[in-house]
C-alpha cells in the first residue's frame, strides 16, 4: 500500500537509566537499571502510526553504523517504507533518558545524522508519495529538511502536522507552513508565553500560533488530557485515567496515532474530525503510559481497542 502518512524523523537510540528520582546537577545517584532501546520523537510517531494501521513511510537519516542497520530493519519490521531513509558518515542520533521512580522523564539528544537529511531529498519523497494525505515533523529531525517536505505537501494539499518538540525557538519558522500545531505544556508556554494550564493563556497563545499560520493547535497536558483550538473554538479532550508507569513516547504515540486518524480523513479535516483524532490519540497515549520504553510501549489497534 503507498504511504497515506510521512513523517521526517530523528531517528535515535535510546540509552535509558532508571532511577528513583531524576539527580540535580553535579549530583551523583544510584539508579535501579539501564536499558537501550531505538527511540527519536520521529522514529516513535512512524512506529506508533504503522502499528495502529496506517500506511507509513520515514524521510530520515542514520550513520553508516550498526545503530543505522538496526533502526533500518526495526522500520522494515513494523511495515514502515524506508526508501527515503538514508545514511551519512555522521553517527545515528542517540538519547540519554532518565526516568524516576514516578514514571517522569528527562532527556538530552545528539542529533548526529538525523542532521543530514537533505531539504531536496524531503522536496523529492514528498512528491513521490502518491496517496500521501498527511506529513508529520518535529524538531529533533532537520529543520531545513522539514521546511521544504511541508512546503511541498501544502502545495499538494497534504496536512502537515507539527509537533514543536523538543521546546525550540526554531519551530516559529514552520508555524506558517503547518495545519496542526501539537504542542506540550512546556513548548506552549516557551512558544508563546502564555500559561496553557489557563484557559485564557491558552486562547490568546493559541491566535499567536493562527496569526502565524496555522489551522488547529493541540496543547497537550499530560494527565489532563489536551486542548484542541481553531479560530473561533476550544475543546477539552480528557485523558483516560491509567496509572501511568513510565511517560516516554506519550506524546509521540498521540502524535503518531493523531497522524494515522488523520489520514483516514477524505477531503478536508473539520475541527469535529481534529477533536475525534484527538480523542483516539490519548486511549494510545493512555496504554503507552501504562508501559516502559518508547517502541515496545506502543500498542496494535487491536490492543487500543482491547483496552
Ligand atoms: P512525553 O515527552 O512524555 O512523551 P509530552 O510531554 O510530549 O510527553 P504529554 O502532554 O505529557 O506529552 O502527553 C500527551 C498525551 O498523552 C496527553 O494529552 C494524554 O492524552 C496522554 N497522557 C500523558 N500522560 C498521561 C497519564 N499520566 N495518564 C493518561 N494519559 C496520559
Amino acid at each position: 500500500m503507498s504511504p497515506s502518512v510521512a513523517v521526517v524523523a530523528s531517528l535515535n537510540v535510546d540509552h535509558i537509566v532508571r532511577a528513583p528520582r531524576i539527580p540535580e546537577p553535579g549530583e551523583t545517584l544510584l539508579g535501579f537499571s539501564t536499558s537501550r532501546e531505538l527511540g527519536g520523537k520521529g522514529g516513535n510517531q512512524a512506529v506508533a502510526a504503522a502499528r495502529l494501521g496506517a500506511s507509513v513511510a520515514v524521510l530520515g537519516c542514520v550513520g553508516q553504523d550498526e545503530d543505522g542497520d538496526e533502526y533500518r530493519q526495526a522500520l522494515l519490521a513494523e511495515g514502515v517504507d524506508v526508501t527515503h531513509v538514508r545514511r551519512s558518515a555522521s553517527p545515528t542520533g542517540r538519547a540519554a533518558i532518565t526516568v524516576d521512580a514516578e514514571g517522569v522523564n528527562s532527556i538530552v539528544v545528539v542529533a548526529g545524522a538525523n542532521a543530514d537529511i537533505p531539504a531536496d531529498a524531503a522536496e523529492t519523497a514528498i512528491s513521490d508519495l502518491p496517496e500521501l494525505r498527511v506529513v508529520v515533523g518535529q524538531l529533533e529531525a532537520a529543520v531545513a529538511a522539514t521546511e521544504r517536505a511541508f512546503a511541498t505537501a501544502r502545495a499538494r494539499g497534504v496536512l502537515t502536522v507539527l509537533n514543536t518538540a523538543p521546546a525550540d525557538d526554531v519551530a516559529v519558522k514552520l508555524l506558517p507552513l503547518s495545519d496542526v500545531v501539537v504542542s506540550n505544556e512546556i513548548e506552549f508556554r516557551q512558544l508563546t508565553g502564555q500559561d496553557p494550564f489557563d484557559a485564557d493563556g491558552v486562547r490568546r497563545g493559541s491566535a499567536e500560533l493562527f496569526a502565524a499560520g496555522c489551522h488547529w493547535v493541540i496543547v497537550t497536558l499530560g494527565a489532563e488530557g489536551c486542548a484542541v483550538l481553531d479560530a473561533s473554538s476550544s475543546t477539552q479532550v480528557p485523558a483516560v485515567a491509567v496509572r501511568a508507569v513510565d511517560t516516554t513516547a506519550a506524546g509521540d504515540s498521540f502524535v503518531g496515532a493523531l497522524a494515522a486518524r488523520l489520514a483516514e480523513i477524505p477531503g478536508e479535516p473539520t475541527t469535529a474530525d481534529v477533536v475525534d483524532a484527538c480523542g483516539f490519540a490519548a486511549k494510545v497515549a493512555a496504554v503507552v503510559v501504562t508501559r516502559h520504553g518508547a517502541h515496545p510501549s506502543l500498542p496494535t489497534l487491536a490492543e487500543v481497542i482491547d483496552a
